[in-house]
């Protein structure tokens, strides 16, 4: 089996063919980071247009490298949401069109789903049900995957992301875009206890997340130094890291124990390439007993990899779209699941 994957829902434009037996026969990613960084975060509009000119191009560039023509796959995956509507449409567009010129079925695919199969990709081990982490831009969510298309929501956040908290941080400490791995870089340096920095509903008996107010701390700490020098700033940086990854660990043990037919903890999702998170992740899953997966890093951040996975997965199991498959900026893994307070879904 040979399935074709394009992503475009954030600022990656990726393409990649991937084969049922996991392997990946060619791909590439293109960053917009350059596009983006003098407005200090994604500008939706920019992202549409950029996806717009580079995708088709890539598409023919993947199929040339693995030597094969489009005639040879034997299904289009897309990403059809969540993410910014231009270039989800600019990409489920193009997946559209290839599909139905060559006469291959379309999987619409749900990008969440895309980053809750990677570990499948990466580890042929991983069996269902396993819990899962995913922590990305937009994402922060505790899942018990069951299955293929089937999967259980035991925690959301009720305000921010956890990429989005990272992200903010970069901004106010004048880290750059993208956030994520900036934080992580000037983390490395930093006294992480030097601050006082809250964590927000650790030990708490319900099960959600929650990052507001981690990062309004960040802002006062930061407003409060009168001199702001780089050994301040990787300190705070420490000191958000060390505090997000608190919560994290807290949240998970305890859907450790509300999922207790885990064959493995696993996290997916951007925020996953962080270091110290996945150390803390794995000490939680060897405190609980517990098998631990965390896919290559850059199996981790948006690529089409993880799409055409998707597909791959969802092919197997008969599950393919019609050409009418709508775009959703908005698409919840878990339809059955009411949103909290109305974030987070
Ligand atoms: P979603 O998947 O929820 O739709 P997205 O596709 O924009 O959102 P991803 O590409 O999965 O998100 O992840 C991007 C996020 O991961 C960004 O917020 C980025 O800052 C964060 N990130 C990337 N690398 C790291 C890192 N090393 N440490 C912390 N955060 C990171
Ligand atoms: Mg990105
Ligand atoms: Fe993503």
């Amino acid at each position: 089996m040979l399935i074709l994957g394009i992503e475009s829902s954030c600022d990656e434009t990726a393409v990649a063919l991937v084969r049922g037996d996991r392997s990946i026969v060619a791909q590439r990613i293109a960053s917009q980071d350059e596009a983006h960084r003098p407005f200090g975060g994604v500008v939706p509009e920019l992202a549409a247009r950029a996806h717009a000119e580079r995708l088709t191009p890539m598409v023919a560039e993947v199929l040339d490298e693995a030597g094969v023509a489009l005639a040879d796959v034997d299904a289009v995956a897309a990403t059809a949401g969540p993410g910014l509507i231009g270039g989800v449409m600019v990409g489920l567009v193009t997946g559209k069109a290839l599909a139905w010129g060559a006469g291959k079925p379309l999987l619409a695919i749900n990008h969440l789903e895309g980053h809750a199969l990677s570990p499948r990709l990466a580890d042929p081990a991983l069996q269902f049900p396993y819990l899962l982490l995913l922590v990305s831009g937009g994402h922060c969510q505790l899942l018990g995957v069951e299955g293929v298309g089937r999967y259980r929501r035991l925690a959301t956040t009720i305000d921010d992301a956890i990429g989005e908290a990272f992200d903010k941080t970069a901004k106010i400490l004048g880290l750059g875009f993208p956030g994520g791995p900036a934080v992580e870089r000037a983390a490395r340096s930093g006294d992480a206890r030097r601050f006082a920095l809250p964590r927000p509903l650790l030990g708490s008996a319900e099960p959600h997340f929650s990052f507001a107010g981690l990062k309004s701390a960040v802002l006062r700490q930061w407003a409060a130094l009168p001199d702001k020098t780089p050994t301040d700033r990787d300190d705070l940086a420490a000191g958000f890291q060390a505090a997000a990854t608190d919560c994290l660990v807290d949240r998970t043990a305890r859907a450790i124990a509300a999922f207790p037919q885990a064959t493995a903890l696993v996290v997916a999702g951007g925020v996953a390439s962080n270091q110290h998170i996945r150390a803390a992740l794995a000490a939680v899953a060897a405190a609980h007993g517990l098998g631990f997966v965390a896919p290559p890093l850059w199996l981790c951040t948006d690529n089409a990899a993880m799409i055409a996975w998707a597909g791959a997965e969802r092919l197997a199991l008969g599950l393919v779209d019609t050409l009418d498959a709508p775009a959703r900026p908005r698409w919840p893994l878990d339809p059955g699941a009411e949103a909290v307070r109305g974030a987070g879904v």
